[in-house]
């Protein structure tokens, strides 16, 4: 931990409950050496890139553009619904997750961003800063619209419920071979693609726009994580739903969200143009 860091970002003692969800974390880490001992299929396989793509879904289009940045707008019961799957994704709850995006967005690459690879290395920014407690006890304060919500803060509280009933019925599934591959790998690839946001998206790829940060665009990592490798782009303007500028910038999570506005699902979806041009309206009037 540098000076620096120490300085601007005191940390507070750490609970049980929080050494207790770092332990688990890397206990489901460990747990993915089972995968050697157990049959594989393509149903289990199938299982296993399903369950990927439903919950990087969940994250990509509900945890970051709904919760974090309220790029679109959906009922309260497909806003409950992207947070109970979201939490089936061993990623702490939507307020936790929101809030420590936020402050992300807000301190980007600073001595105050909590995970930032300028300011304390990879690793750090990766993993080892919710590993070591760094992410516990965020302020709840810069997620109120997302409080006011108590299905939400019911979810924040008893997110291990949806987690280990997710792993259950991947067991109930396919027995132990959809625990390993359904539930412990597929979550613990899930919680890494994720993370390279934070660190490789900070680090490796093209920079369109001059941000005051490190975001870079890179299409390996948007493929992984359905979109969110277009992370200058959306440092330049975080309230669009779809990440990709040009056409050919795949964002899957952004071609999901439109079938689901097609059937009324979600609605007032936001692109960078569509935002320029809501900017330039009002003046040319
Ligand atoms: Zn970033
Ligand atoms: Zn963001």
């Amino acid at each position: 931990m540098t000076a620096t860091a120490t300085a601007t970002v005191p940390a507070p003692p750490r609970r049980l409950i929080d050494k207790v969800s770092t332990v688990l974390t890397i206990a489901v880490h460990l747990a993915c050496i089972g995968v050697f001992f157990v049959p594989v299929s393509r149903g289990v396989v199938a299982l296993a890139v399903g369950s990927y793509l439903v919950r990087m879904f969940a994250i990509t289009a509900g945890y970051h553009r709904y919760f974090s940045h309220r790029s679109f707008k959906t009922s309260r019961v497909f806003q409950f619904l992207l947070g109970l799957v979201g939490t089936m994704s061993m990623q702490n709850g939507p307020l936790w997750w929101a809030s420590w995006h936020r402050h992300h967005h807000r301190h980007s690459d600073t001595p105050l961003d909590a995970h930032s690879v300028r300011q304390r290395g990879f690793y750090h920014a990766h993993i080892g800063w919710f590993l070591d407690g760094g992410g516990e006890n965020p302020d709840l304060s810069n997620v109120r619209d997302l409080t006011k919500f108590r299905e939400l803060r019911w979810l924040e509280k008893y997110k291990w419920i949806p987690l280990v009933g997710y792993g259950v019925l991947c067991f109930l599934v396919a027995g132990l071979p959809g625990l390993f591959y359904g539930f412990f790998l597929s979550t613990i690839v899930l919680l890494h693609a994720t993370a390279l946001i934070n660190s490789l998206a900070h680090v490796w790829g093209s920079r369109r726009f001059e941000t005051n940060d490190d975001s870079r665009n890179n299409a390996l990592l948007a493929l992984l994580t359905l979109g969110e490798g277009w992370h200058n782009n959306h440092h330049h303007q975080m309230s669009s739903t779809r990440q990709g500028v040009m056409w050919w910038e795949l964002d899957l999570a952004w071609l999901g969200l439109r079938a689901l506005s097609w059937l009324g699902v979600v609605w007032d979806l936001r692109t960078h143009a569509s935002i320029a041009r809501r900017r330039v309206a009002p003046a040319s009037r």
